[in-house]
């Protein structure tokens, strides 16, 4: 019994070296832009929609966390993984859990779009949704951790697991650097993501810190909902996949520069802006992301490069306000910008 347990592990493992094929090795573009029709300015932007399981910026943490736990012996072969999640990891950890063998249910708070939902049920996985009286996403959370002591449960635990960061400080970073040097860039002055989990900010931030040492590492939040900058759950937002109403464990936000805001509306109108001008379909959280970066560019006045990236293609998003007219308000960066064009940098 042992021996077959020893064998199917293994077969695992080989399996989790082979699906990392399918997964990373993004490409980066350089967007170009113009600010109120002065000169013509560029973000690098890492396209992470182009993960080759599941198509966002979670299948990275899903694998290696996946990986991580094999390797330590924290799961086994029979084991259900349980996460807590606003969809791209559900999505993630249903479709990798699923080329392993593992039985997965997923924990969402209702509001979320449904295409998240139809996908992860698509993949197999069992679907709990936990409405904003059951305690929404913290709510969700707290009812992964009470199956936490049963046998044959495995919880990856993503906002406070090491590993998360770790994932892409490891490869996301590291591709970056190196994309970077194969188009012969200079420093880059500053890296901006929006903050779910805050693996990407954390891990990508320590390495880039590394090998750039002044570089400034941006957190980005929605303006309407500034739980990083107030330290509690506070408003609503529609930039789906950050700002899950809490300050994550991962995150060190005394380790990271100052917090750059964005209105939900002007990161859609920017989402809309990149499909409709470059024909780039992207999410919300990709349009908060561009917008963010350029807010640092303009302030900053710099001439070193500027990256960001985009976490999530436009396809999850039909049913949401990104594919609706949304009103633009006085305050708002977008209107302001054109999109001149995009090229891919060297691949990495
Ligand atoms: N954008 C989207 C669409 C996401 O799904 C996520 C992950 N929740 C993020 C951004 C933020 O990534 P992270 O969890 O690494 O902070």
């Amino acid at each position: 019994m042992e021996t077959e347990m020893i064998a199917l592990t293994t077969k695992i493992k080989d399996k989790i070296n082979s699906l990392w094929q399918m997964v990373g090795n993004t490409p980066m573009i350089e967007v170009s832009y113009r600010y109120k029709g002065g000169k013509e300015q560029t973000i690098l932007v890492k396209c992470e929609y182009y993960n080759g399981l599941t198509g966002s910026i979670k299948d990275r943490m899903a694998l290696y966390i996946l990986q991580k736990a094999y390797e330590q012996g924290d799961i086994k072969p029979e084991d259900t993984i349980l996460e807590a999640t606003s969809g791209n990891t559900g999505i993630a950890f249903a479709a990798i859990g699923k080329a392993l063998g593992h039985k997965v249910q997923i924990l969402m708070p209702d509001w979320l779009s449904n295409e998240r939902k139809e996908i992860i049920s698509s993949l197999g996985a069992d679907m709990f949704l936990v409405s904003r009286e059951q305690g929404g996403f913290s709510g969700s959370i707290e009812m992964t951790e009470k199956f936490s002591s049963h046998d044959n449960i495995f919880l990856p635990r993503q906002f406070e697991n090491a590993y998360n960061a770790e994932a892409h400080e490891k490869t996301t970073g590291r591709e970056i650097y190196q994309q970077l040097l194969l188009s012969e860039m200079k420093n880059p002055y500053a890296f901006i993501a929006g903050v779910g989990t805050g693996g990407t900010i954390m891990g990508v931030g320590k390495c880039l810190r590394k090998i750039f040492p002044d570089i400034k590492i941006h957190p980005l939040e929605p303006a309407e909902s500034p739980t990083l900058s107030t330290g509690y759950k506070i408003g609503s937002h529609r930039i789906q996949g950050i700002s899950d109403e809490f300050i994550p464990a991962i995150l060190d936000l005394e380790r990271l520069d100052k917090v750059i805001q964005v209105n939900d509306g002007d990161a859609i109108l920017m989402a809309q802006k990149l499909g409709k001008d470059l024909g780039l379909g992207v999410g919300i959280s990709s349009g908060a992301n561009l917008l963010g970066a350029i807010k640092v560019q303009l302030e900053s006045k710099t001439a070193q490069p500027v990256i960001t990236m985009f976490p999530d293609s436009s396809k999850k998003y039909v049913s949401t306000d990104l594919f609706k007219v949304e009103p633009i308000k006085e305050n708002y960066l977008s209107p302001d910008i054109k999109l001149t064009d995009y090229r891919p940098m060297m691949k990495g």
